[in-house]
Formats: C-alpha cells, sequence, structure tokens
C-alpha cells in the first residue's frame, strides 16, 4: 500500500462551502476529506485554524521568452520554484510560434525549455505571431496532443498583431474543434501612432507609455472582437484584461447571447497609473511598471474587483514576464519604447489575492479558490484532476495560515528578478504548506523538496460554462 498523510483538523475549502475536517492523502491523489479517524501509523499533519485550498492554477506566464533582444529573467527552473513558493502548483505558459516556424516547432522549442525542469506541473497554451492556412492545418493535431487554448495578439503591429479576417478564420477553426482562443485586447495600429508622437515631441521617459496605450483600446479591441465573434459564438477569453470601459464591453456581448471568458491579473487589481510618476517627476524608477496593458485608474480596480467577486471575471492570472531593472529595463534608459514590457508576479498572486480579497473582505474564501484555482482547472482541460480537494484529485493542496501579518520584499521571494512590484505590502495571511501530487514540496514556508519533478499536464477541451 502507497503511505498516506492525514492532514487533520482544517477549514478545507470548496467552491461553494468551507467544511472544518481532514484530509487524506494516499500517494498522489486525495483519498478522502471529511472527518477522517488516523490510521495506525499514519503521518498526522495539524492544521488546526489554517485553510486547505486547492494548489493554485497559473494562467498566463511567460517563462524564459525571447523579447526585444533579451531573454526573460525566469527559466523554467527559478520561475516555477517561485510560483510553489507561492501556493502556486500548475503554471500554464505561453509556447510562442515565432514568424515563419510551425506550431509543432515552437511547441517543440518550449517542451526542450521546460522538461525536466520544473518544480510542479505544467501545461502550455499555444500563442501565435501571426496567421496563415498552414498554421490553421496544424490546430487539430496541436489540440489532440492537449493543447486546448490558442493565444492571439490585436496589438504588437509588424510583431504579433493579427486582424478581423485572420481572427475570424481562427475562431472558426477552433470552435470547430471545441478550443478556445485568449486575445490580448488593445488596438495595434493607433498605439503605434501614439508612441510615434511622443517620440517625436521628445517624450521619451517611461511616464508616456501609458499615455500611448489609454483604457479606450482596449475597450476598442473588445468590442472589435466582438464584433468579429458576433456570428460565430466561438469559445474564447480575454487575457489580462485592465479596464472598467473594457469590462463594460464584456457586459454588453453577454447581453447579445454571446459567451466569453475573462482573466484578470493582480498588478490591475492593486497598482494604478500613479507609478508612472507625472510629467514633471518622471523618474526612471517607473520603468518597473511597464507592462501591456499598462496600469490604470482607481475606478478601474474597482470595477475589475467587483467583476471576480460577482461572476463577470472567472480567473487570476499573472502575465509574469520577469525582466530585472539593472541590465534589462534600462535598455530602454533613453526611449520607453524600448523598455522591454513585463513584470514579475508568479510568486505573490495567491498571496496578494488572499491579502488584498479575502483578508480585507472584498471576497470569501471560497470564491478566492474558484478565481485562483477552479476556474481556471475547469476551462483549461484539467478538472478535476486538478482545481478542487475531492477524492480522486490529485493532492495539490496548500494549508494557509490566516494569522500570519508580514511585510512583501522582493529579498524574500525566489522570483529570479531584482525587484517586485508589490515591495512593501503589507500582507495578511501566509502559505505555510504546499503539497504537489501528495508530497510536501514547501513546509512552514521553506522548499524543503528542490526536485523538478513537474509533470507535463495533457489538457482537454475547455469547459465554458464557469462564472
Ligand atoms: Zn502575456
Amino acid at each position: 500500500m502507497e503511505k498516506t498523510i492525514l492532514l487533520k483538523d482544517g477549514f478545507v475549502v470548496l467552491p461553494d462551502e468551507t467544511i472544518q475536517g481532514d484530509i487524506r492523502i494516499r500517494g498522489e491523489v486525495i483519498e478522502a476529506v471529511g472527518n477522517l479517524s488516523p490510521l495506525p501509523g499514519e503521518e498526522a499533519i495539524d492544521c488546526k485554524g489554517m485553510y486547505l485550498l486547492p494548489g493554485g492554477i497559473e494562467t498566463h506566464t511567460h517563462l524564459q521568452l525571447e523579447s526585444m533582444g533579451t531573454v526573460t529573467a525566469d527559466d523554467f527552473a527559478t520561475g516555477t520554484r517561485a510560483a510553489l513558493a507561492g501556493g502556486t502548483t500548475t503554471v500554464i505558459d505561453f509556447a510562442t510560434q515565432f514568424h515563419g516556424e510551425s506550431m509543432a516547432r515552437g511547441l517543440q522549442r518550449w517542451h526542450e525549455k521546460a522538461d525536466g525542469k520544473c518544480a510542479i506541473d505544467y501545461g502550455f497554451h499555444m500563442a501565435m505571431t501571426e496567421w496563415n492556412q498552414s498554421l490553421k492545418a496544424e490546430m487539430e493535431g496541436i489540440v489532440a496532443g492537449g493543447i486546448s487554448s490558442f493565444k492571439m495578439y490585436m496589438a504588437y503591429k509588424n510583431n504579433m498583431m493579427v486582424q478581423e479576417d485572420e481572427i475570424y478564420d481562427a475562431l472558426e477553426e477552433t470552435k470547430r474543434l471545441g478550443a478556445t482562443i485568449g486575445f490580448h485586447c488593445e488596438n495595434g495600429l493607433l498605439i503605434d501612432v501614439l508612441v510615434k508622437e511622443e517620440r517625436a515631441k521628445g517624450h521619451l521617459s517611461p511616464y508616456y507609455h501609458p499615455l500611448t496605450r489609454p483604457d479606450v483600446f482596449e475597450e476598442e479591441a473588445i468590442i472589435r472582437l466582438e464584433a468579429v465573434n458576433y456570428l460565430l459564438n466561438a469559445p474564447h477569453y480575454v487575457v489580462h484584461l485592465s479596464t472598467a470601459k473594457g469590462l463594460s464591453a464584456i457586459k454588453c456581448t453577454r447581453e447579445r447571447g454571446i459567451g466569453v471568458i475573462v482573466e484578470t491579473c493582480p498588478q490591475y487589481l492593486l497598482l494604478d497609473s500613479s507609478r508612472y510618476g507625472s510629467a514633471s517627476n518622471d523618474d526612471f524608477e517607473s520603468a518597473k511598471y511597464i507592462i501591456s496593458p499598462p496600469l490604470r485608474e482607481r475606478r478601474d480596480q474597482e470595477a475589475l474587483w467587483d467583476g471576480l467577486v460577482s461572476g463577470e471575471i472567472q480567473f487570476v492570472g499573472t502575465d509574469h514576464c520577469s525582466f530585472n531593472f539593472a541590465g534589462q529595463k534600462d535598455m530602454g534608459r533613453d526611449d520607453f519604447s524600448k523598455i522591454p514590457g513585463g513584470a514579475p508576479g508568479i510568486e505573490t498572486r495567491m498571496h496578494l489575492l488572499y491579502a488584498y480579497g479575502v483578508a480585507k473582505g472584498r471576497m470569501d474564501i471560497n470564491r478566492y479558490s474558484v478565481v485562483t484555482s477552479t476556474n481556471a482547472a475547469k476551462y483549461f482541460g484539467l478538472y478535476p484532476k486538478k482545481g478542487i480537494l475531492q477524492a480522486g484529485s490529485d493532492a495539490d493542496i496548500v494549508v494557509l495560515d490566516p494569522n500570519v501579518e508580514w511585510t512583501l520584499t522582493s529579498d524574500a521571494l525566489h522570483e529570479n528578478c531584482d525587484y517586485t512590484p508589490y515591495e512593501g505590502f503589507a500582507m495578511n495571511g501566509k502559505i505555510r504548506d504546499v503539497f504537489l501530487r501528495g508530497r510536501r514540496k514547501l513546509a512552514s514556508g521553506k522548499i524543503v523538496i528542490e526536485e523538478a519533478d513537474g509533470q507535463y499536464l495533457r489538457r482537454k477541451l475547455p469547459n465554458v460554462d464557469i462564472r
């Protein structure tokens, strides 16, 4: 018989209720949840006063991504180790097909980057940097191979941007296959115009970055995407939604009976555009916040929190795309448009959403588990293996102590990046233990198993019936 572990007397968090009780792990899976008596000789771990949560599922990362002549600071080894320390047990990264290559080739390169290096389980989305009929012909095989989500960009002209006829064609094919596409929604043509205008005026500091990507450009792209999809009603989702206006466009779409799923990120819930300074005080420090879409306003944050709690937004990924401030972000010291776009976040997501969602009384612990894990498992074809604490599921379990107060600092993080956007944040609740398929890899806040035993996940088709 495989050995068992009993997590004793915690608050077991389920999608709709929390029960006080125990979880028995046998081997890699959960054997039972409820009021359980210890077996003779069984290892029992006291979880009194602790929340027992399904391991976090991170829906949006760019690990070891080549971009703007450099490569992200976190690779699959450091990124997944940081994820583990932050209570995430599954990551879905964007494998990317670069210009002129097949998706199969892009996917093969991503397997070379990731296989044998991951501290947690992992899967891939397939991001496309262009559209053509040979990519279309590849989709069926990619889906059959366990990648049921694609990505297209409506921003980044001449680099990754696709347009309406291409989106229509791609959605027609993914609808036929039962797969989904995530869209980066910003108007790429107009962003380019505004960047040129600001640079021509000698406006080169990071302060000008968000001025080239106003909220209406996200709203407009969502409206355009939804117009393209209107006759198709194909499964699709909006990645990293950042604005109240964008969320209004989503609501409009749903009122017409068209389905759309939405992801947002901690940075859009917790940080605002004041991080970019002002025209008179344009410190280069704000390069740390050069991300796309950019940070928005307080009213956007409020709308996104409301949407997350009410079910208008279904899950939270981070868009973790880390570049060091020294040596990478400063490539754009003389021109904001040359600053590599992206910020770290893979390690802080679960803690931030607990501290600023649950502990602050914005959402209950059940909704927290749904938006950090369950919904992502369902939408990305991993449920019920992942995303739920029930008999037969993988024993991916987070033990969170709600009674710890602490301060978030970059030095204490495992992310391979010289800053965190959340430096100095006051935190409530700390993850004590993390189990990956029954192995307690994080104990008392320390990584105790360094082995890269993360497994590649072949995913099923999306379940779009989530809220
Ligand atoms: Zn991204």
